[in-house]
């Protein structure tokens, strides 16, 4: 399971400093899906990129299967390509220049996954998704659901046992959007990895979430099974936000 303790992030952008995340406590269990929400700015990316290693925490502990992989106390984190754990952003951010086969394989590289066994697991990730058609294509040449389907490859070629992931159905139209978030959830059960997902809609939250997270101000507003947290929202920052009456 993944366990935040005490978790904080702050910048200092222009003489100021920022406190985006707060003193945050979470933790996630083996094979859970947990969906973030929360207003822009409340420290969501900032929350999941700490986890992934795209930023170093100011303070607290992270820890996945009972072994540290950050404390800001004592400078440990580990690189992000020893964390066993996979990312999909909301702008897909696909190496423009590489075709789909070679973005897929790179986390693969990066890991010294042998050439022989490279290629036949990023056939397998792209059959799986539905995609193998499109292994000699360039980013440029795809849809947006197509080249969001291709960060979800890359993403889980390594077979990670947590997927964060970063409003990733934002981008896409409103059609796309509901049918890849059944397909999120069919992957997310077949291939058993935990997940963490930002988004910014409350039918994504309600329906994928076994728990839900709302965030205010870089802390934890209100934690859940997302019945309970429309259901019974705990402040009028909730209920308003939820678009529901507490
Ligand atoms: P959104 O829903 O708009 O994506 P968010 O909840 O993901 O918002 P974050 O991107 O985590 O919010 O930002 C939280 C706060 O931290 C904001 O005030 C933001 O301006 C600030 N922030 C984030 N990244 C940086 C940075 N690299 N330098 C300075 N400030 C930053
Ligand atoms: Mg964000």
């Amino acid at each position: 399971r993944l366990s935040l303790n005490g978790i904080g992030k702050s910048f200092t952008a222009k003489g100021r400093q920022v406190d985006a995340v707060r003193d945050l406590d979470l933790n996630v269990y083996d094979g859970e899906y947990v969906v973030i929400l929360g207003p822009s700015g409340c420290g969501k990316s900032t929350l999941v990129r700490c986890i992934a290693g795209l930023e170093s925490p100011t303070s607290g502990t992270i820890s996945v299967a009972g072994k540290t992989i950050c404390d800001a106390g004592r400078g440990v984190n580990t690189s992000i390509h020893k964390r066993d754990i996979g990312m999909v952003f909301q702008n897909y951010a696909l190496w423009p220049h590489m075709s789909v086969e070679k973005n897929v394989a790179y986390p693969l590289k990066r890991r010294r996954v042998a050439k022989e066994d490279r290629a036949s697991r990023v056939r397998e990730v792209l059959e799986a998704l539905e995609c193998a058609h499109l292994a000699k294509r360039l980013p440029a040449e795809l849809s947006g659901g197509q080249q969001q389907r291709i960060a979800l490859a890359r993403a889980l070629v390594y077979q990670p046992g947590l997927l964060l992931l970063d409003e990733p159905l934002s981008n896409l139209d409103a059609l796309l959007r509901v049918s890849l978030r059944s397909e999120l959830l069919r992957l997310h059960r077949s291939l058993r990895y935990t997940g963490l997902h930002i988004t910014h809609d409350q039918e994504e939250a309600l329906e994928m979430g076994d728990r839900v997270v709302l965030m205010r101000e870089g802390r934890i507003e209100q934690i859940g099974p997302p019945e309970e947290v429309y259901g019974r929202p705990v402040s009028p920052y909730a209920a308003n936000f939820l678009g529901v009456r507490n």
